[in-house]
């Protein structure tokens, strides 16, 4: 494209973007710190998922003191229900970074960007461009998609890509066409069906002339997940109190509270069952509840299996996972030691357990429980346990006033 093209191709796109931009709530007030936060949030994540979010946090942690203020569990309490929790965790791992090593104020050039926890080469862009206006090229997935059709080309490298934004980023503001750009790839010109004929940029798409628009650019491989198995023990007392551990600090839902869990070897430690041979062996339940009982053990908790409840399954992005939940009842001094350790809480109830971070897929495990308790449900009793009524201890917790709805 020719300069005097380019003009023009950065006149359409920018006109376009004020007649149609969406009211997002981070398009408001454009702080250094909203910014930041708005695109950690928006990694992985559609702007209509977010915006509840982004709105509760700023109420919540309205600047980089705040937030450097905040504990972790405060911090994890806010972002519950978004998912990776990666980010929250570096965010506000940038907020104390921020406060200790840069006088309270964001750096403003993308370098020393990138060397914020959970900053990469897109994000650092982002901010540069739309919270101090450097004319600094930002490609996300919404972006390669525009430009791979601009360009007609199947598979641009991330280099044939940052050059090809730079080229065309208007200088004289880089941050709206950055969010134009953005904005294109996420209203109109989307993965499946793009919608040429209301694109402002229509003129100067390779793609679009070539008739190949829906097979560009081609879709990345991806790695099949990994499948996994955990036994998961929910142990209850006869005052109704339950057993969290937190997870690590790294990776997988770092920092976030669940119901203690071992992985189990595929095909439960029976041998290479299918899951559905899982869900309907009684051996393999009962190995399920053994590892339960043996993740409890290795915390110094000693309880009895009574009850495997229905299987919850949940995706990650690399992960295929599904939590086979065992209650198992406990004397009430059984839980009393882990209660005073920093990582295991002891919550007074299945209700209790709000005010902590659980993932969507403990949430699920604590209702089920509850439901257990509750009534009949669709629970599986334990072999050993077949039919019988619930035990003393079981019949106590149920009637804990916290574990009613
Ligand atoms: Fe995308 Fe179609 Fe616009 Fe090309 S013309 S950028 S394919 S919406």
């Amino acid at each position: 494209m020719r300069a005097p093209d380019r003009d023009e191709f950065r006149k359409a796109l920018l006109d376009h973007f004020e007649r149609t931009r969406r009211d997002l709530p981070w398009r408001s007030q454009r702080t250094p710190y909203r910014v930041l936060v708005s695109e950690f949030m928006l990694q992985q994540t559609r702007a209509e998922t977010v915006a509840p979010y982004y709105v509760r946090w700023v109420r919540r942690f309205p600047g980089w003191e705040e937030l450097a203020d905040a504990s972790w569990d405060d911090v994890m309490r806010q972002w519950k229900g978004l998912g990776y929790y990666a980010r929250a965790r570096n965010l506000h791992r940038t907020a104390t970074l921020v406060r200790e090593r840069h006088g309270g104020r964001l750096p403003r050039e993308p370098a020393a960007l990138r060397r914020l926890p959970g900053v990469g080469e897109y994000t650092a862009g982002a901010v540069a461009s739309i919270a101090f206006g450097l004319p600094v090229a930002a490609v996300d997935g919404n972006v390669r998609r525009v430009l791979g059709r601009l360009l007609d080309e199947g598979d641009p490298s991330p280099a044939r890509l940052r050059a090809e934004a730079a080229r065309l980023l208007d200088p004289s503001r880089p941050g709206d066409f950055n969010e134009a750009m953005m904005e294109l790839g996420a209203t109109v010109c989307t993965s499946r069906r793009p919608s040429c004929g209301a694109c402002p940029v229509a003129g100067w798409c390779r793609a679009r002339a070539a008739g190949t628009a829906p097979d560009r650019p081609l879709p990345r491989p991806r790695r099949r997940p990994r499948r996994a198995s955990y036994a998961v023990a929910v142990a209850l007392d006869e005052a109704g109190r339950t057993l969290l551990t937190r997870r690590p600090a790294q990776g997988l839902l770092a920092g976030t509270w669940e119901f203690p869990a071992r992985e189990l070897a595929p095909g439960g430690g029976d041998g290479p069952l299918s899951e559905r041979a899982m869900d309907e062996s009684p051996t393999t339940r009962a190995a399920v509840a053994d590892a339960a009982l043996q993740r409890l053990a290795e915390l110094m908790v000693v309880g009895r299996a009574v009850a495997a409840l229905e299987p919850v399954r949940h995706s990650f992005t690399h992960l295929r996972a599904v939590y086979r939940p065992v209650v198992v009842e406990c004397a009430k001094e059984a839980l009393d030691r882990p209660a005073a350790t920093r990582d295991q809480a002891v919550r007074p109830g299945l209700l209790g357990l709000d005010d902590l971070p659980l993932p969507v897929a403990q949430q699920k495990i604590g209702e089920l429980a509850r439901q257990w308790l509750q009534g009949p449900g669709r629970r599986v009793r334990l072999d050993f346990r077949q039919g019988g009524p619930p035990s003393r201890v079981l019949r106590l917790a149920n009637a804990v006033p916290s574990c009613d709805p």
